[in-house]
């Protein structure tokens, strides 16, 4: 349980208003939570213990009354049960860079929008990103292993000329 930061790379498009970019990124850090609403569908049942040859259910549990399958609608691509935009991290390290990326069709938000290319010219590496095709990279526990670090640098370089919306997520 805690917090992880997760940024949304978005496509830029001309004349694209701050409107535009934000409501982007929380769409697709939305399809990311908890608190996107999937329909019901069947999903292994938990409440198995292994014997030696094969999945063993309880045969009182509530949820598929040991049949192994239960119904769900819990969203199956979340990674956090939800998520503000801002990364207080973030912020810290572009005040310690002394430049002012925060003037950056800020817009009166309260949080920012800056570019990959400015994102790579920091030392923050966030925990998760968004591309814009809605795929999602994490790193599978630290942020600062090399593995991701160096994952990380690809995709803004992959996405460079992109703008970069950082949000903060509560697993
Ligand atoms: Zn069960």
């Amino acid at each position: 349980m805690g917090w992880i930061s997760v940024y949304a790379i978005i496509e830029k498009y001309p004349k694209m208003k701050a409107d535009m970019v934000y409501s982007l990124a929380e769409s697709r850090l939305r399809m990311f939570s908890d608190e996107f609403e999937v329909p019901e569908y069947e999903a292994p049942c938990e409440c198995y213990w292994l014997s030696p040859n094969k999945k063993e259910y309880q045969k009182d549990c509530e949820y598929c009354l040991g049949k192994g399958i239960r119904k769900t609608n819990v969203n199956p691509l979340s990674r956090y049960s939800f998520y503000e935009l801002g990364d207080d991290a973030l912020y810290m390290d572009m005040e310690e860079s002394m430049q002012d990326f925060r003037t950056l069709m800020s817009n009166g938000k309260p949080t920012d929008i800056l570019t990959t290319g400015q994102l790579l010219s920091l030392r923050t590496v966030p925990n998760g990103i968004i591309t814009p095709e809605k795929h999602y990279f994490d790193c599978d526990i630290y942020r600062d292993s090399e593995d991701w670090t160096k994952q990380f640098r690809e995709l803004c370089k992959k996405y460079s000329n992109h703008y970069v919306v950082p949000a903060s997520c509560h697993c």
